[in-house]
């Protein structure tokens, strides 16, 4: 605190330190003796002068910055900014033209679809981010850009449109490949699976050649 009070840098506590400086080189230049020291002591001890400074200075409120709303701070304009930030990206995050008509909502931890969020790198990124091959299947499912019939008969690719895993006909949609296709591994009681982050998470884990372009491994060919 001592070596901030008369920092001048960019700082949180920038503004205040300004003023502390402007004081100090004013009554510094006066008479080139002066000099400042910072003591630190403990004030539950009341040591004679230090006790007398730090009494002084808790009846002092902001001596140097009359008129000066505190709240004007490099902190708090920060916060404003970046919760102004964040509530407009949660606003277009709920229109399904700016987050996608197929991107696949997934619950968090507290059971509320995940939003964009700055904190902790957001709800995704924890989950998919620690290997960059695993991140890109999970980023394909979750955007529905994915090496997969639907997609293929979405953007008029050629390839196969029906299921190649489970060979039954049906279209092989990412529904089909999350909830349906019985060559997939995945617990069987869950009928919306997967419904949470950590679900996905689990079932790529458990499917690894899901939503990749590897070749398919021959035990999850039926045809
Ligand atoms: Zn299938």
């Amino acid at each position: 605190m001592a070596r901030l009070s008369v920092d001048p840098s960019h700082h949180p506590g920038q503004f205040d330190s300004h003023l502390v400086c402007v004081n100090l080189s004013q009554w510094l230049a006066d008479d080139p003796r002066r000099e400042v020291a910072f003591v630190h002591t403990r004030s539950h001890l009341k040591w004679g002068i230090h006790h007398e400074a730090h009494t002084l200075a808790k009846r002092a409120s902001f001596p140097f910055n009359p008129g000066i709303p505190p709240r004007v701070t490099f902190n708090f304009i920060r916060r404003k900014a970046t919760e102004a930030c964040k509530d407009e990206w949660q606003r277009l995050f709920s229109s399904a033209d700016y987050r996608g008509h197929h991107f696949l909502r997934l619950c968090d931890s507290t059971d509320k679809p995940a939003r964009p969020s700055y904190v902790g790198g957001g709800p995704w990124l924890p989950f998919f981010g620690d290997h960059p091959s695993f991140c890109a299947r999970a980023i394909r499912c979750i955007l529905g850009h994915a090496p997969m019939g639907e997609f293929r008969a979405r953007f008029n690719i050629a390839g196969r449109r029906d299921c190649e895993y489970c060979g039954t006909g049906a279209n092989q949609t990412r529904a089909h490949l999350l909830r349906q296709c019985n060559m997939l591994v995945r617990p069987r009681r869950f009928r919306m699976y997967p419904y949470y982050l950590g679900e996905l998470y689990q079932y790529l884990r458990d499917n690894t050649w899901l939503f990749s372009f590897n070749p398919l491994p021959r035990e999850a060919r039926r045809m």
